[in-house]
């Protein structure tokens, strides 16, 4: 059985200040959930605050992007051993915001999750078709290509422990959310493209999360599809009460 997780993707918002009095919040309340992993992603600078704040709760931490070296020359980086030291647990790799304003490829994504992994990060990893591809019919080619070449060279045993986050570009921030079986279908997809390219048992262990416009009242209808584990979420994660509306809507 998959354990659902639900992931604050906070992007470019909320200062240290803000982030603790989020978590501070977030820690009193979490005790009142089982059966879902709640998860944090705060931009760098507040990593290590929110580390301090949820340690010793059932709260994770994860950190947006990386790069795949432990240390060099790579002005605006930071490594992996960087954000083991500040507490993360995940990491965010190949959001589709980086694909798009970073020129992040897939083959840069694929170099990322083996770093992850190397240094025990567990990566979510993003795939997603933007609009005009899915109008061109394209969403099975796209996401198939994300997937199997950010997965390559990875071994059965780290792919049971991942996460892939499924979201259509066209949803993201949007308002516009996937039908639920729409999502259902590429999430399928998803996990029958690990189950060839690794095998059954950790297609069937590996996570899959849907991301894109997740909000309390559409939370329920994604979770109830059998392929779904979960949301990735970004406006919604903002604010307390929503993103709690949907930790508790799963
Ligand atoms: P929104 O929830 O704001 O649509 O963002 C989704 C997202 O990009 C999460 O990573």
């Amino acid at each position: 059985m998959r354990k659902p997780i639900i992931a604050a993707n906070w992007k470019m918002h909320k200062t240290v200040a803000e982030a603790v009095d989020f978590c501070v919040k977030l820690r009193e309340t979490v005790l009142t959930v089982s059966g879902v992993e709640v998860l944090v992603c705060p931009p760098f600078t507040a990593l290590s605050p929110v580390s301090a704040v949820i340690k010793d709760s059932e709260i994770k931490l994860g950190a947006q992007n990386m790069h795949w070296e432990e240390q060099g020359a790579f002005t605006g980086e930071v490594s992996p051993l960087m954000l083991k030291e500040a507490g993360c647990d995940y990491v965010i790799l190949g959001h589709s915001e980086r694909r798009q304003f970073f020129g992040e490829t897939d083959e840069v994504i694929n170099k990322k999750a083996r770093a992850a992994f190397a240094h025990d990060l567990l990566p979510i990893i993003c795939v997603g078709e933007r609009l005009e591809q899915r109008e061109a019919g394209e969403t099975e080619a796209v996401v198939t290509a994300q997937v199997n070449n950010s997965l390559s060279g990875l071994t059965a045993a780290q792919v049971d422990k991942l996460v892939i986050a499924y979201e259509p570009v066209w949803a993201i921030g949007t308002g516009k959310t996937a039908s639920d079986e729409d999502a259902q279908s590429v999430i399928k997809l998803i996990r029958s493209l690990v189950a060839e390219q690794f095998n059954p048992a950790s297609a069937e262990k590996l996570r899959i999360q849907y991301g894109g416009s997740v909000k309390p009242g559409n939370t329920a209808g994604l979770m109830a599809q059998a392929d779904i584990d979960g949301a990735l979420v970004g406006g919604a994660s903002l604010d307390l009460e929503s993103f709690w509306g949907i930790v508790k809507a799963v």
